[in-house]
Formats: structure tokens, C-alpha cells, sequence
């Protein structure tokens, strides 16, 4: 059966044409999908019997069952949804004084392999639908009850590598009639996928857009992210600054401290030859060790120096808070576990 939330207001109305019935009943759908966030076509009280019955008989409200659930002490709450078909995800809400955020999958695990990251190992399943991705918000949205104000796709899985349903989802999350969030309240971060970082420049949404960038240089970065060697350093930022010069907008880099790795004076300095006046930020992140993993977290030292030289050198970067370690908050971390089971 189709899941009704894989369709925008627009191809609601044509499947209501289809059925023969009144289009303006797609807006009425949707504020029972998205405003009252209902499980059932039952309880859409407004549409008559009839429609309910065709409704019924054609498609699915895909609702996520949890799995489970971990609430750290700072407010963050990591959930595993479980998927219809069996699968699982992960999606965390982080709570903020500008509001709450949440980091939702795209695909169920991931084809890169970044070799810091929780979701290597677990093999590639499937790409999630743009109603999958909506849902995880909306199921958030219900649990706590209360309103998202960003939304990151920085979960499990690469959202250029599902990049059509990524996009359909950011337009309904970003839809007045849908879940309301301004796109400039929307992120994406990618491992650098080239040819959608122009697409992207191309589609006129106003989100940002993050560089998982993590080495300057390309044998660094491939020791860590082996997709550096079909989309190099080079090729990348110059990407990025396309992307910039075509949408006037500013780019994040995240970059991932990892002791003795990428943290020391010299690979600041590199960093800042290869920014130089590009409207950018970089997000500094204190690599979170994964269970046998090779990377360890530099200390609070280092990551301090590497900021100011920084900052100190024209380039603007912020250490990224660490919420809800106490909850293994890192992608993937939560799925692997439940798989190792
Ligand atoms: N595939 C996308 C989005 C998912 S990961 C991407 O690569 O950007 C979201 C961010 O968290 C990325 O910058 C990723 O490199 C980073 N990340 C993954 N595992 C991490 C870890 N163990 N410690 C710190 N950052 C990590």
C-alpha cells in the first residue's frame, strides 16, 4: 500500500482528482497528517464516510512504532523507529535555548564508509522514502508535544546519495500546509557528493548546506573517507565555491578533531589556506569514539588552539556542543547496538 505521507499537496490533489473526488480535501488531509498528526483515517472526522473507505483501501499512514527510546540528562532524546518493513532508524531531538532541533536518517545504514563513523559496518539497506524522513519529525513532534524549529539531516546515511527524496522531504517539511519549518532552519550535511552539491545550488532552497570536510588534504581525508577518492579536496571546495557564488550562501564545514590525527598546528594552517575568503563557517566537532574505532578525541587543549588559530587567522569557527553523550548520540551508534543484540 502507498504511504500518503510520500505525497506533496500537490500530487495529494491529483490522486483525489484520480479517485474522483474534491482536490481541496487534499489540504484537509494534511492538516490532519501534519497538524493533528492522526494514525488513522478514522479519525479525520471532516472527510465524509465514503472518502475514508477509498482512503483506506489505497493507502497507508506511515506511523513509527519506538523502539526505543534514551533521554540524556541534558534533555536530548535519541529514538529507534521502527520502520514498516522490519528496519530500524535513528533520530535524536536536541534541545536548545533558540529551540528544538532534530537530526533525522535518510537512508537505512550507509554506503560511505567514513572510517570515524558508527554507521560503517552496518551494511546499506535502503534508501527511506520522503514520507519516512517526514515521519520521523512528525512522530517527534507527537511524542514530545511540542514544536521542532530545525531540522539537520545528519543521521544515518548520506542525504545525497538519496537525493530526490531528501529534496521532496525538505519542501514539505519547509510547506506552510506541511510541517512549517523555514527552510533556512533546515541543514544538510554531506560527505561531498560533487555532482548534487551543483544540483543543489540549482533548486532555489534556502537551507544551508554542510561539507563534511574533516582533512584538508587528500590523503588524509581518504585514510578517513574513502569517497575522498572519487571526489578529491580540489574538486570539492571548488564545488563549494560554486555553490556559494550561485546561491550567496554560506557553507559549513564540519570538521571532526581527532587526536594525532587532523588536530595539530599544521593541519589548522592548511585549513586556512584552503578557506581563505570564502563565506564559510567550520564546525568544530570533538570526534565521539566509536566502539573499536581508531580515532580518539583530542583533548579539550587542542581543539581550543585549533579554534582560535582559527579564528584568529579570518575564518570563523565554533566547537560544537557535545549533547547527549551520556546517550551514545552518535550516528548510528544507537542501531548498531540493537543489530549486535
Ligand atoms: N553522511 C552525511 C551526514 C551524516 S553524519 C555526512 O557525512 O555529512 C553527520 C556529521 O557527523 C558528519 O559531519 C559526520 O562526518 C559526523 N560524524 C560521524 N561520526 C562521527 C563521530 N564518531 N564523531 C564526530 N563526528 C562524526
Amino acid at each position: 500500500m502507498k504511504n500518503i505521507k510520500n505525497y506533496n499537496l500537490e500530487e495529494l490533489k491529483d490522486e483525489l482528482r484520480k479517485m474522483e473526488e474534491k482536490p481541496y480535501r487534499a489540504e484537509q488531509i494534511f492538516k490532519w497528517l501534519y497538524e493533528e498528526k492522526v494514525e488513522s483515517f478514522d479519525e479525520m472526522t471532516n472527510l465524509p464516510l465514503t472518502l475514508r473507505e477509498k482512503l483506506k483501501a489505497h493507502y497507508q499512514i506511515c506511523h513509527f512504532h519506538i523502539l526505543k527510546k534514551q533521554e540524556s540528562k541534558d534533555g536530548t532524546i535519541k529514538y529507534l523507529f521502527d520502520l514498516l518493513d522490519g528496519n530500524a532508524i535513528e533520530t535524536v531531538l536536541m534541545r536548545y535555548h533558540h529551540g528544538n532541533s532534530i537530526c533525522v536518517s535518510s537512508q537505512v545504514g550507509c554506503k560511505m564508509g567514513c572510517k570515524f563513523c558508527a554507521s560503517t559496518g552496518i551494511n546499506f539497506i535502503r534508501d527511506l522514502t520522503s514520507g519516512e524522513i517526514i515521519e520521523q519529525i512528525v512522530r517527534v513532534e507527537q511524542d514530545i508535544k511540542e514544536r521542532v524549529s530545525n531540522v539537520v539531516f545528519m543521521g544515518i546515511g548520506e542525504p545525497f546519495d538519496n537525493y530526490e527524496n531528501v529534496v521532496k522531504a525538505i519542501h514539505l517539511i519547509n510547506d506552510p500546509k506541511g510541517l512549517n519549518i523555514g527552510a533556512r532552519h533546515i541543514s544538510i550535511s554531506t560527505s561531498g557528493l560533487i555532482p548534487k552539491i551543483y544540483r543543489l545550488a540549482e533548486e532555489n532552497i534556502q537551507c544551508t548546506l554542510s561539507i563534511s570536510l574533516h582533512a584538508t588534504n587528500n590523503e588524509k581525508r581518504s585514510s578517513m573517507m574513502p569517497i575522498n577518492q572519487t571526489y578529491p579536496v580540489e574538486e570539492l571546495l571548488q564545488a563549494c565555491k560554486d555553490y556559494i557564488q550561485k546561491t550567496n550562501r554560506r557553507i559549513s564545514f564540519e570538521y571532526a578533531l581527532a587526536k594525532d590525527n587532523n588536530d595539530n598546528l599544521e593541519d589548522a594552517k592548511e585549513l586556512v589556506k584552503r578557506l581563505k575568503g570564502m563565506l564559510c563557517h567550520v564546525n568544530l566537532i570533538p570526534i565521539n569514539k566509536i566502539e573499536n574505532g581508531k580515532f580518539d578525541k583530542s583533548s579539550n587543549e587542542n581543539i581550543i588552539k585549533f579554534r582560535d588559530y582559527l579564528n584568529e587567522h579570518g575564518i570563523v569557527a565554533t566547537i560544537r556542543r557535545e549533547l547527549g553523550s551520556d546517550i551514545d548520540a552518535a550516528c548510528g551508534q544507537l542501531r548498531r547496538k540493537n543489530l549486535e543484540k
